[in-house]
């Protein structure tokens, strides 16, 4: 069993109105628990539990007009988050300081094609995606832009046999994004400056709307991107290895915009699941000497040094085979996992300096 998360907006055309009202009723219930728990404090040095805070709230489903089960998420919500910070007191919840956010069990809800009902009011979806399994938990959740959205958690059963049937490394990369030991490589363009004079322009302008515009749409690019590459992966392997890539020290040098916009880290999240989904395994391996590793015969000839960066192809003077550097990479990645080989000791890197391959990829 896997949980997967649909998320679709809402025609909110009409219903903008609705979820206004109703976030700003969890707002209210939201700012209700802060403050009694606070009261509760200073006169017992004891903090309210959610079951404490359920029996304060009872019965005001009908005033609030949000369902019973909703006020309660919220409570709980509250004292868990007050756990986590430890805090005495968490700030308030205003429409304009925070995003609306409705949490809701399935159970009060209808849902029907592209409609959703909840405490009688009727919203209409764009159905995006076909959904299948069955409806656990959501939320309404509004984003910056102030568009909202309906998040359904289902509960979806795993493949019986695996889908796919490779055994595929994965190294991840700037210049090709994600590269497969079977010579599939995945690359986008680089979002973050292909918008970044419109973003310039909008932010010196003050325009806030805009900017945040620019900001939801390079997320969604780039999160639609990731999904459709990750799925295409997890459809055609059995086994993934992926490469144990850092960001750490790249993000320090001249790489870091580029860094930041692979976003290995949205990757490296959705494999594992999305494989399991499909009954097959992602696990991690080691990306030290992939790129310098000739995949043929295992000497360490490859390009390496920061004058090795730019190198996209070589031949490797051992054994004359041609390679192409990130795919060469994944080959080895899966290949040092699987046992079936290890980096040649004793042959030295023919290009000397640092090895900075090793996190280059
Ligand atoms: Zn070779």
């Amino acid at each position: 069993m896997s949980i997967l998360t649909y998320r679709f907006r809402i025609k909110d055309a009409s219903s903008r109105t609705h979820l206004l009202r109703m976030a700003g009723a969890v707002n209210y219930v939201w700012n209700y628990c802060n403050e009694v728990s606070l009261l509760a404090f200073r006169r017992d040095q004891t903090f309210f539990t959610a079951y404490d805070l359920h029996k304060l709230t009872a019965g005001t489903s009908k005033d609030l007009r949000l369902s019973a089960d909703t006020i309660q998420q919220v409570c709980t919500e509250y004292v868990t988050r007050r756990t986590q910070f430890k805090k005495i007191k968490l700030k308030w919840c205003s429409r304009k300081r925070s995003l609306g956010w409705i949490p809701f069990k399935a159970a009060y809800i209808r849902l029907q094609d592209d409609t959703v009902t909840y405490c009688g009011h009727r919203f209409r979806l764009w159905l995006s995606r076909p959904m299948a399994g069955v409806v656990k938990t959501g939320s309404f959740t509004q984003d910056a832009c102030g568009r909202w959205y309906i998040t359904l958690q289902c509960d979806v059963a795993d493949a019986a046999e695996p889908v796919g049937h490779l055994d595929l490394g994965i190294d991840l990369g700037l210049k090709n994004h994600i590269a497969c030991s079977d010579g599939v490589q995945y690359s986008r363009a680089n979002l973050t400056r292909h918008y970044e004079e419109a973003l310039a322009m909008a932010q010196r302008a003050h325009k806030t709307r805009r900017v945040k515009a620019i900001h939801a749409r390079i997320a969604n690019v780039r999160k639609d991107w990731t999904h459709k590459a990750t799925t295409a992966i997890a459809r055609r392997a059995q086994v993934i290895v992926i490469g144990d890539v850092s960001s750490t020290t790249l993000i320090k040098t001249r790489f870091a915009k580029s860094t930041y916009d692979a976003a290995w880290r949205i990757v490296r999240s959705q494999l594992p699941y999305k494989a399991k989904r499909l009954a097959g395994v992602c696990v991690d391996g080691h990306e030290r000497f992939s790129s310098v590793t000739c995949s043929a015969c295992g000497a360490r000839s490859g390009p390496s040094g920061l004058r090795g960066l730019g190198v996209r192809t070589w031949v490797c003077p051992c054994c004359g085979v041609t390679h192409e550097r990130d795919v060469n990479a994944a080959r080895n990645i899966l290949a040092f996992r699987s046992g079936r080989a290890t980096p040649r000791k004793g042959i030295p890197v023919l290009e000397g300096g640092e090895d900075v391959n090793c996190y280059l990829g």
